[in-house]
């Protein structure tokens, strides 16, 4: 039998974001290295970190994308993405949940587009933590890592995370991965930086239970496993849960984390839930289990919303009532009318109030953040208002 998880340190969901290429991969085996070397966790392989999700997919397991590790002083869920449009969907989407995040930007390269996408995408989905990894460090020359640094610092200033107080580590992910002492140190100050930087959410362990389905799992002879991510309150085995979207009320007959076994599971953990007598197709990502009656599903939401500007990788045109883009909203994929109301056009960089009808029931709350895609790109984030 597999040995249960024992909650010895406060656990935090952290994830690595940047443009393609700048290392976020590579610095996120080198984290696993220099723990390991140390004693505290597993070394975690660049290609089994970079693999495709379907991939890794089997058995029990939290979604593959998340690598674990302990500090001293805390419990650490690490996501990393392959591609930026697996990030949009699955990091941000689901980025409600990451308590900090590392930005890895190239010393070489500076900020590109990505790089500001997915600040602009972590503001708006409430990650209030950044740690900045200024990244091949090693090949880098000093003066003009200088200028990178700079140029970070304003860019997180610009979307209100107060750039001249983020810590900004120059490390090496390769060097690191190499077992070069000077590099290992600096990955060593990075998880100082995040340690003491990051703070320990408050966690919402009193609400009623809400998890947003992540991916589904089917184990022969034993059901159907859904993962994600605890938004909200605490589950135990035993305990009755709705599945929303699926229109099912079942048992959660089994809990795991990181293939560990567990009685009870709280907000912020990552998890597999075993639910009893579901069918596979009945449930998706994007689906929300949760305690029962707690949730009202909506289709109809007010909201503030931030049209992108085309420097920032979004339309180059206005947008007016009657438009259809889709809805990312914490694990889901909807497509929605828009209307404006009052307002003829939204331009892009304008942050304008709308009305939405999305195209099925999803559970919906003020407060509640969420990104809007088009075509694959994008184009808008914002916060929901009023639930009709
Ligand atoms: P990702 O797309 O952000 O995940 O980037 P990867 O981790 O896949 O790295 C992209 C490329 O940059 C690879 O060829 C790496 O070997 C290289 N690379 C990553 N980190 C470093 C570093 O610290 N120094 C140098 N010189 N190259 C690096
Ligand atoms: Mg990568």
């Amino acid at each position: 039998p597999k040995t249960a998880y024992v909650r010895t340190k406060p656990h935090l969901n952290i994830g690595t974001m940047g443009h393609v290429d700048h290392g976020k991969t590579t610095l996120t085996a080198a984290i696993t290295k220099v723990l390991a070397d140390r004693g505290s966790g597993t070394f975690v392989p660049f290609d089994r970190i970079d693999r495709a999700p379907e991939e890794a997919a089997r058995g029990i397991t939290i979604n593959i994308a998340h690598v674990e590790y302990e500090t001293d002083t805390r419990h650490y869920a690490h996501v990393d993405m392959p591609g930026h449009a697996d990030y949009v969907k699955n990091m941000v989407t689901g980025a409600a949940q990451l308590d900090g995040a590392i930005l890895v930007v190239s010393a070489l390269d500076g900020i590109m587009p990505q790089t500001a996408e997915h600040v602009l995408l972590a503001r708006q989905v409430g990650v209030d933590h950044i740690v900045v990894a200024l990244n091949k460090a090693d090949a880098g020359d000093e003066e003009l890592t200088d200028l990178v640094e700079l140029e970070v610092r304003e860019l997180l200033t610009a979307h209100g995370y107060g750039g001249d107080a983020v810590p900004v580590v120059r490390v090496s992910g390769l060097k690191a991965l190499e077992g070069d002492p000077r590099w290992t140190s600096a990955v060593e100050a990075l998880l100082d930086a995040v340690d003491t930087y990051v703070p320990m959410p408050e966690r919402y362990l009193d609400a009623p239970f809400l998890l947003p389905v992540e991916n589904v799992i089917t184990i022969t002879g034993r059901g159907t496993v859904v993962t994600g991510a605890i938004e909200r309150g605490t589950v135990r085995v035993g305990d009755r849960v709705e599945v929303l979207g699926a229109g099912v009320e079942t048992v959660v007959t089994g809990l795991e984390t990181f293939g560990r076994p567990m009685d009870e599971a709280q907000a912020g953990d990552n998890v597999a839930l075993l639910l009893r007598g579901v069918p596979r197709d009945a449930v998706r990502r994007g689906h929300v289990v949760a305690a029962p009656g707690s949730v009202v599903p909506g289709r109809r939401f007010s909201a503030r919303v931030y049209v992108l500007s085309a420097r920032e990788g979004g339309r180059t045109t206005p947008v007016a009532s009657g438009y259809r883009p889709q809805f990312y909203i914490r694990t889901a994929d909807v497509v929605g009318d828009v209307d404006l109301g009052d307002v003829a056009v939204a331009r892009p960089g304008d942050t304008v109030t709308m009305t939405v009808e999305l195209g099925r029931d999803t559970p919906l709350e003020p407060g509640l953040g969420f990104v809007i895609r088009e075509g694959g790109r994008t184009v808008g984030a914002g916060t929901v208002t009023t639930v009709e």
